[in-house]
């Protein structure tokens, strides 16, 4: 058994139809249902019995302890975070809270189960954090990419706030001998994926007629990485990874933001193209930058290659590939998403909230 926090969001729900392909040991998922959480993304597994859902917060330690205590997992995942840059900007508060006091709350009742355990299962228990490479800042176009030791300099609530989680995670193994493993990821796309992020933002505006909103020039690079996997880097990590070590994950994808929004239209012009003849580029507009934007991230995933073995299965052109076909198949999930349907689900199974 393996306890996941935060796998009703995106890749906590990527990572369990992930972990169900290669395994049978079940997960207990504890997730708060925010906005981006989907209960519907891990229905499945939920409704075959191998995985249980809890709804509630991290920040619980009452509820995190009696279910370590009921589920006794050998492992804990941590996914859960408030995690949209631009809602930290706006709203930096909830992320303080969980990002960071949540964290806290849910190491202490780790800490506390894992001191109580028999030697052997001590020995084997492990606590692996998931975090992002925007801790380390912004770098210059000339800059080497961020490496494990990099300082870190976050510069938005949300890096500031996972930056302070880290902190924490890596003082829990120091001073108690806590069973960490931290993993710092650059950014994601892919299948359920919420709206509100780059890609799929602007493949359903695409196919909307809406405008395609680029901040700035459009010149800012990120390095991309298709879920699945970073999933993958996350179990082999799990399985291979050394205590207190700390594995920067990257798929050497890096790509200017415009560049991206492009290869997008022209995937779309291919697979859907318009009635009308025109091409997907023409809804492009450049937009106000966010305040504070980075420039550039880039990751060294070299330790993680060497020590690990794990290297990334797609390329950039393979993984859009997958996530805009699966965007143009999976409509139900899309309009559940959109319309708020599943908040009332939600709602119906869990109870208002
Ligand atoms: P997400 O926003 O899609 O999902 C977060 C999940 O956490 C949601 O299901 C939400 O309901 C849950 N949650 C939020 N607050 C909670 C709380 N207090 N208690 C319990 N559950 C709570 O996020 P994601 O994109 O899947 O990111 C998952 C993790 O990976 C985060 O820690 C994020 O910092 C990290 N990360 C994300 C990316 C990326 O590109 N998306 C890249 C690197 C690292």
């Amino acid at each position: 058994m393996i306890l996941i926090t935060g796998a009703a969001g995106f890749i906590g729900g990527n990572f369990v139809h992930h972990w169900f392909e290669r395994s049978e040991e079940p997960i207990v998922v504890l997730d708060k249902l925010t906005y981006a959480g989907n209960p519907q993304t891990i229905a499945a597994h939920v409704g075959a019995g191998r995985c249980t859902l809890v709804q509630g917060d991290i920040g619980d330690r009452a509820l995190v302890s009696q279910l370590l205590q009921t589920h006794q997992p050998r492992a804990v995942l941590h996914f859960a975070a408030e995690s949209h840059v631009d809602r930290s900007i706006h709203g930096p508060g909830e992320f303080i809270q969980t990002n960071m006091v949540g964290t806290f709350e849910l190491l202490e009742a780790v800490r506390s189960y894992w001191g109580a355990m028999a030697a052997e299962a001590k020995a084997a228990f492990r606590f692996l954090h998931v975090s992002t490479d925007e801790v380390y800042g912004s770098l210059s176009e000339t800059d080497p990419a961020f490496s494990e030791t990099t300082p870190y300099a976050p510069n938005s609530p949300y890096s500031a706030s996972k930056a302070g989680s880290d902190h924490l995670v890596r003082a829990y193994h120091h001073t108690y001998g806590l069973p960490t493993l931290t993993t710092n990821c650059s950014n994601n796309y892919g299948p359920y994926h919420f709206p509100e992020k780059l890609i799929p933002l602007m493949i359903l505006n695409a196919l909307d007629g809406k405008p395609l909103p680029v901040y700035g020039d459009g010149q800012n690079i990120r390095d991309w990485l298709y879920v699945r996997d970073h999933c993958e880097a996350i179990r082999q990590v799990l399985a291979k990874g050394r205590l207190g070590e700390v594995y920067n994950v990257g798929g050497k994808n890096e790509i200017k933001n415009l560049d991206v929004v492009q290869v997008i239209c022209r995937k779309l012009d291919a697979l859907r193209p318009k009635a009308d003849g025109t091409q997907y580029e023409a809804q492009i507009t450049f937009v106000t930058d966010r305040p504070g934007h980075d420039r550039r991230y880039a990751i060294d995933p070299t330790k993680i290659e060497r020590e690990i073995g794990w290297t990334p299965a797609e390329t950039f052109e393979s993984g859009i590939d997958k996530t805009v076909r699966w965007y143009l198949e999976n409509t139900q999930w899309i309009d559940a998403v959109r319309t708020g349907a599943y908040r009332d689900w939600v709602n119906q199974n869990y109870g208002a909230r």
